[in-house]
């Protein structure tokens, strides 16, 4: 009753200003005054966030952007660097002052020609037959003889005769047995010799030296893919060439000179066209372009 007493002493225009006065420190006020200030704060905060996080966004945006172009630049620029370094710089020969070659395939046998396919060619192996006075044709014959005599596995694409003769036993498309690890990527070259030295006679040297010279314009090798057995294993093959370290440059220097003075160069088509290369096979038969 007293309150009521009170408040009707105060004048009623001063009632709402007490009124609010008492809200204020009420705790119902505080804690409400409590709350706006957390919310407010968090408001605050959830701006700052924002605008940070947004800031971020840009910079790790434009990052990436940068990142990107100067990524796709290193890409093109990679691309084009292997690009370039796969640009063809073989230098495409044609002999057209062929060898003779007497072909005389060997029987398919697992001896001597096991019609492996050979990969691309990358070297010719120059070896001697290490049998003095034997002819090319005997060396042919002993090698198409393995099918029976299954003494030993041994062939050769080509042999070289004494006189000069070039008799072709096994195809180029298919392997030989005579370069052993490089079997897979090489022509063979056997050569005939007069005696123990292994030095071959005129005939057979100059006719060795042009079939390679004509072998390198087919696989488009320089003289430098000119090997002896000696370079593929280490063995005394041929003989005399591992006997004269300079005899073997010479030969080597006289391939290269007579290809260079036999041929002449052409493009990739031109070339491709001369040798057969790209023709379709008709098994069984063997096409030109695989002998
Ligand atoms: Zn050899």
């Amino acid at each position: 009753m007293e309150d009521r007493n009170n408040q009707r002493d105060i004048p009623r225009g001063d009632r709402g200003n007490v009124q609010r006065k008492n809200y204020r420190q009420s705790e119902e006020y505080q804690r409400r005054k409590a709350l706006r200030m957390k919310k407010r704060r968090r408001q605050v905060y959830i701006a700052r966030i924002c605008v940070f996080g947004g800031g971020a966004l840009i910079i790790l945006a434009l990052v990436l952007i940068i990142n990107g172009i100067v990524h796709h630049k290193s890409v093109k620029e990679s691309i084009q660097f292997v690009e370039e370094k796969q640009k063809d710089t073989t230098v495409y020969r044609i002999m057209e002052n062929k060898p003779e070659i007497d072909v005389q395939l060997i029987t398919p046998n697992e001896y001597s020609r096991p019609q492996i396919s050979t990969e691309k060619i990358t070297g010719i192996v120059v070896h001697y037959t290490a049998n003095p006075g034997t002819t090319a044709q005997q060396n042919r014959d002993f090698f198409d003889g393995l099918k029976d005599s299954h003494l030993t596995s041994v062939s050769s694409h080509f042999v070289v005769g004494l006189e000069g003769e070039v008799i072709q036993c096994i195809p180029t498309s298919e392997r030989a047995y005579a370069s052993n690890q490089r079997n897979f990527d090489t022509i063979s070259i056997e050569c005939c010799h007069m005696d123990e030295t292994g030095k071959f006679n005129d005939a057979t040297y100059d006719s060795v030296v042009r079939l390679c010279a004509y072998l390198c314009t087919k696989f488009n090798l320089e003289a430098d893919a000119v090997i002896r057995h000696y370079d593929v294993t280490g063995k005394a093959c041929p003989k005399y060439f591992v006997d004269n370290e300079e005899e073997w440059t010479k030969f080597k220097m006289a391939v290269d000179a007579y290809m260079k003075g036999n041929s002449r160069e052409v493009d990739k088509e031109e070339h491709d066209s001369f040798y057969g290369i790209g023709e379709q096979t008709i098994t069984p038969s063997i096409t030109e372009n695989q002998l």
